[in-house]
């Protein structure tokens, strides 16, 4: 790697897209906060089952990424996750509180009513030029202390031009030096996919992504949920069944499965329809920076009947029916594989 005295020309291009270095700032001020909450309020007395740190940490993100948008691009549409709404009730007070702690960082001039305007910050259900934000994608991850991500996306005229995750727990294993300060993974249209730490700035230098060359459908390594009611377990088995896969599923929460894939660490990526929910619709903040990665990075991402991501659809992606994501190579074999099953 000859950086970062030398950055390679694709490289010196990425980062001089003010869009790419606002996306990189962001994510990984968001992403660092997060943890922060993390740290500080996941502790062994708290169960499971109770939602508050993820309630604290989602708004945090949201807000502070509402905040950087508002002084940097203060004319986008921000299409994200979460609204203030439920914060300014009076039972959530002590929740707003903790959020403007974390998002004030000390700074007592930070006030509730400004954190709720930054969550709010020109909230919007689409538009011609937006940005798209999941402040924790893979809530059930970040809880168990496992995956989860921090996704930023922008998309204009309904093609996504950059992506950005902050994983805070995913580490390449070929990186490591960089040890437990996380990843963070960033593509921008025609200008490849690229893996730097997430907490290290300087002079942590940045790493192509390129997914795998695998081509034979019994040696792929195929992603799922961790939660069985994202997607159809039983489903994904009979899939492996009838390429011949041999490696079991790997599950991962988050769209740190999309980091795994661009890497070259799996091949195939699916997310069928649950039984319980078989009209779902993906929300596009969960798979907006996730596709542009895997694109970038020579891979390929479409609905399970192979037709592209719309992007352009509101909140949801209503003209899709759940995702397969690949690397390029066994994308027909799987496609062909989904329609004798019925997926
Ligand atoms: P994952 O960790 O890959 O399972 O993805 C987490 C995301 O799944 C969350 O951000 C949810 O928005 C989304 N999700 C929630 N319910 C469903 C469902 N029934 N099918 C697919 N995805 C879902
Ligand atoms: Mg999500």
């Amino acid at each position: 790697m000859a950086q970062p005295n030398n950055p390679p020309k694709e490289l010196k291009l990425l980062l001089s897209n003010p869009e790419v270095r606002f996306a990189i700032e962001a994510a990984r001020q968001a992403a660092l906060i997060v943890r922060r909450v993390q740290q500080e309020l996941i502790t062994p007395a708290l169960t499971k089952e109770d939602r508050s740190p993820v309630t604290v940490a989602d708004f945090a993100a949201q807000a502070v990424i509402g905040r950087l948008l508002a002084q940097f691009y203060p004319s986008d549409a921000l299409v994200a996750e979460e609204d203030s709404a439920a914060l300014g009730e009076p039972d959530n007070a002590p929740t707003l509180e903790l959020v403007t702690r974390f998002v004030g960082e000390g700074d007592r001039r930070v006030s509730p009513e400004q954190v709720c305007g930054w969550i709010d910050h020109n909230r919007a259900d689409s538009a011609e030029r937006f940005w798209t934000l999941d402040p924790i994608d893979g809530t059930k991850g970040f809880l168990r202390g496992e995956q989860y991500a921090v996704a930023l996306a922008l998309v204009v005229g309904g093609r996504v031009q950059v992506g950005v995750l902050g994983c805070p727990n995913l580490t390449a294993a070929s990186r490591p030096e960089i040890g437990g300060a996380g990843a963070l993974v960033v593509a921008a249209c025609g200008q490849g996919a690229w893996t730097t730490s997430l907490s290290r700035v300087e002079p942590v230098p940045f790493e192509r992504l390129n997914v795998s060359q695998v081509n034979q459908t019994s040696q792929a390594r195929i992603l799922r949920s961790v939660e069985s009611g994202h997607t159809n377990v039983d489903q994904i088995g009979e899939f492996a069944r009838l390429l011949g896969v041999e490696a079991p599923a790997v599950s991962m929460d988050s769209q740190a499965k999309y980091a795994v894939l661009a890497a070259g660490q799996g091949d195939l990526y699916l997310r069928l329809l649950s039984t319980e929910k078989p009209n779902y619709r993906e929300r596009i903040w969960d798979q907006a920076a996730g596709a542009i990665i895997i694109e970038e990075a020579g891979g390929r991402v479409t609905d399970l009947d192979g037709q592209a991501l719309d992007f352009n659809s509101g909140r949801m992606l209503k003209n899709n029916r759940g995702i397969l994501a690949s690397n390029s190579l066994l994308h027909p074999a799987a496609l062909s594989a989904l329609r004798r099953l019925g997926a």
